[in-house]
């Protein structure tokens, strides 16, 4: 692509125009008639919060349930076509479960399917029937989840297509409390705007997300009050941080340390660092499977800590949260490191590297050391889709968690659990077999399991911090969508990490 294009791309990128324009979502106390569906619910106890439509809809409606042996199982769906007395094309009604089990995350999910199931019916107008819908949390909660759910579906990248898919949604929500429901979705609308900036991040193509397009990313923070400081090969060898800069040696730009600090108060500063990979072909240990093709997300935990720093800026969050994000593309040139060599890390330990594809430990070392080095965080979490390994152990429908601080594991696991986004706890404690005959530590395990090698590696450079590694592998890009997750770049992480920062 010819330079002017490109950068035509890339600000369109950043500026967010390369997705779907965004569900409009409103609350109300009064339930609006005249949209295209209508939404009500009925939970697993048979009762339901549609007793306001007059009584021959309500008739149809039962006949329908009946038909379909609907008891309000959670997520079930009757959809009832052109009710004969109603304005409404559409009435859906979805099953809500019993209602002691309605939290959060199950709202948020059923809003997103419920979005997803409109879209394909092209529906443009919504009206959901909230007014009486409590569970574990109240009524304004629930419809603010709902209402994130559903926006955070709507959001796709059509930077590329032809036609990009242009429909609009909107969303009429009659509540209990139009003023709370309003504050809450606020503060969550806050958090889908760092989500759909990690995602963009993540979708964008590698020759169009490089580490120095992903710092010119960084750099439009600083409209909402966000530091950001950019370093480049030249500084990040005069630090010392050889391993960041070696792991970026065979593309052209070469490597960068990105910093995003959002300041919202004046506590010891929260350190989020990602692993930022934009490209990762493997270097001279090249990929060889199929995998090669989703390397770009290999810079998703880079993407998922700058949308969460964006996230509290925009919420202008009580948190002091700074991200250090390890950019590189790890490509194959004469430049390129070549397995055997050796690197000295900041830290000053040496690493062989017996694997060039095990470089996301590289960056993230020396980006862990910058964090603690010049902010001296209170906690450290460190972000990576770092090893294959993580996916063959849980899959990608959770992420691995390894911390040896208990407070930190269960905190995040609650966290996870609130949002959709779960963690599974696997082991630290393989440092010893990291050995190397010529440096203080190999970059890859002799054996052991390779998630649990990888973090062990990672150890060395948390110093006394308090710190939790998270590894994402596998949950960064979707091949469709689900819940209130959009085919594409997930964002996995931001509603994670934003949900601890707001929560602790
Ligand atoms: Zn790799």
């Amino acid at each position: 692509m010819p330079l002017s294009t490109r950068l035509c791309a890339l600000s369109v990128a950043l500026f967010g125009s390369a997705s779907a324009l965004a569900a409009d979502i409103q609350f109300t106390s009064k339930l609006n008639e005249k949209t295209d569906a209508l939404v009500v619910f009925q939970d697993s106890e048979q009762s339901n919060a549609f007793k306001f439509l007059d009584r021959d809809t309500r008739k149809q409606l039962n006949k329908a349930m009946e038909a379909d042996k609907f008891s309000g199982d959670y997520g079930k769906v009757v959809e009832v076509l052109a009710p004969v007395d109603s304005k409404h094309q559409r009435i859906l009604v979805v099953g809500l479960g019993e209602r002691d089990e309605l939290d959060s995350a199950k709202m948020a999910k059923l809003g997103g399917n419920l979005h997803a199931k409109l879209e394909q019916k092209e529906a443009a107008t919504v009206s959901v029937a909230f007014k009486g819908v409590n569970g574990q949390l109240s009524n304004h909660e629930l419809a603010a989840q709902y209402a994130h759910g559903a926006n955070l579906r709507d959001h796709t990248f059509e930077l590329y297509k032809k036609e990009p898919n242009t429909h609009s949604m909107t969303y009429n929500l009659s509540v209990d409390d139009q003023g709370q429901t309003q504050a809450e979705y606020t503060t969550l609308s806050h958090i889908e705007q760092g989500v759909f900036l990690a995602r963009d991040l993540t979708s964008e193509v590698p020759t169009e997300m490089t580490p120095v397009d992903f710092a010119n990313a960084a750099k439009q923070l600083e409209q909402y009050g966000v530091e950001v400081k950019i370093l480049e090969p030249e500084q990040l060898k005069s630090l010392g941080m050889n391993a960041l800069e070696g792991v970026g040696r065979g593309s052209k730009e070469g490597s960068r340390l990105v910093v995003a600090h959002y300041k919202g108060n004046n506590d010891t500063p929260i350190a989020l660092v990602g692993k930022g990979i934009t490209f990762d072909s493997g270097g001279y240990s090249i990929k060889t499977g199929k995998s090669i093709a989703r390397m770009k997300s290999d810079m998703a935990g880079a993407a998922a800590v700058l949308g969460t720093v964006k996230a509290m800026a925009l919420a202008k969050a009580d948190v002091n949260v700074v991200a250090v994000m390890g950019m590189a593309a790890n490509m194959v040139s004469e430049n390129s490191i070549a397995p055997g060599d050796v690197l000295r890390t900041a830290e000053g330990l040496s690493v062989e590297i017996l694997n060039t594809d095990a470089e996301g430990r590289l960056v993230l070392s020396d980006a862990m050391w910058y964090a603690r080095t010049y902010y001296k965080p209170e906690v450290m979490v460190d972000l990576a889709t770092l090893t294959g390994s993580k996916i063959r152990a849980v899959g990608n429908r959770y992420a691995a968690v390894f911390s040896d601080d208990e407070h930190l594991i269960s905190e995040f696991t609650v966290a996870g659990k609130a949002v959709n986004e779960p963690l599974w706890r696997l082991p630290l404690g393989y440092k010893d077999m990291l050995k190397s005959d010529i440096a203080d530590i190999a970059n890859v395990g002799s054996g052991g399991p390779g998630a649990t090698t990888a973090a062990s590696f990672l150890q060395h450079f948390a110093g006394e911090t308090r710190w939790l590694h998270i590894d994402i592998a596998g949950n960064a890009l979707a091949s469709s969508g689900k819940g209130e997750v959009s085919a594409g770049g997930t964002g996995f992480g931001v509603r994670l990490l934003s949900e601890w920062l707001l929560s602790n």
